[in-house]
């Protein structure tokens, strides 16, 4: 059980010395990104940072798709309690945009970021479908070991009138001209296709996905701890004296942008009109029965 009371979305493993395996565990849903799966991977991130005894960590996903992105059921609470909150951003429940914007700016942009910073280094194994959100969970790890029927692909611009997912990485993980595809098209690109861009570091067979992530995290621990860190950190620090920060915000702001655009044309946040009938049913009851209001509050 967790701090929030509610059963874990996401499992802690120890399968071998200095080594911290985290699972993605709902499966059911694909391992869609709500409030819960969000605040208990921070849990389990922060754990394993703060154990001596942990060098490296392998982050993974139960069931055959790693993540279908962010849960849009709107069944869970919105903001998890406000001691287990990353940032001091606040007035999650506000009126006009102060409130949505705040959670995004928490949930979203800054944890995502607090997990690209945390000092040890993270081994994703990936397999199935990474949709959109899923892309901010797996970019935040330094190495990405795809399985063969992996798949990625960002379609909140093509399917939902927002242009790119918050953590708006896709310059770096894919270079401008394919990132400028994958966000035009919203379609999918290959494991291969994905490893040829460097977005991963190598594709395995599917039954290999988890040895092999695994040995690659133990080849790691080898390298003393601290040496670690500083060897991350510092690779970190390259690619945010390349702008990648400051590139991000811009991106942030159009992405509020294209959710007032929304706001003001379809009375949602996201254009709901090409969704699946069910998805889109769904939201209509909700925004009806004013949980649209109720997704705001903190
Ligand atoms: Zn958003």
């Amino acid at each position: 059980m967790t701090k929030t009371g509610e059963p874990p979305q996401v499992r802690y493993e120890t399968p071998a010395p200095k080594i911290a395996h985290i699972v993605l565990d709902r499966p059911q849903k694909r391992n869609a990104q709500g409030t819960l799966m969000t605040y208990h991977l921070d849990q389990a991130l922060k754990r394993a940072c703060e154990d001596d005894a942990i060098s490296v960590i392998v982050l993974a996903a139960a069931g055959d798709h790693f993540s279908a992105g962010h849960d849009l059921s709107m069944s869970e609470p919105a903001m998890a309690p406000p001691e287990e909150r990353a940032t001091m951003w606040s007035q999650y429940g506000s009126p006009g945009w102060e409130g949505i914007y705040s959670r995004e700016r928490e949930v979203y942009l800054e944890m995502t970021e607090r997990w690209r910073n945390a000092p040890k280094p993270v081994v994703a194994a990936v397999q199935g479908s990474v949709i959109s959100g899923g892309l901010m969970l797996m970019w935040m790890a330094d190495i990405i070991i795809a399985a063969d029927d992996a798949r990625f692909r960002d379609n909140t611009g093509s399917d939902m009138g927002v242009p790119g997912v918050e953590f708006f990485n896709h310059p770096f993980e894919l270079g401008v001209r394919r990132a400028k595809q994958f966000l035009f098209t919203g379609g999918w690109l290959s494991a291969h296709a994905a490893a040829a861009a460097g977005m991963v570091n190598e594709v395995v067979p599917r039954d290999q996905l988890d040895a092999r992530a695994l040995e690659l995290a133990e080849e790691i621990a080898r390298t003393d701890r601290f040496t670690l860190k500083l060897i991350k950190d510092s690779v970190n620090a390259a690619q945010d004296a390349m702008g990648r920060k400051q590139a991000m915000q811009s991106a942030f702001a159009n992405h509020q942008i294209g959710h007032l655009q929304n706001m003001l044309v379809h009375g949602f946040p996201i254009d709901i009109t090409k969704l699946p009938d069910s998805v889109r049913k769904h939201l209509e009851a909700a925004l009806a029965a004013g949980r649209d209001k109720e997704m705001a509050k903190g």
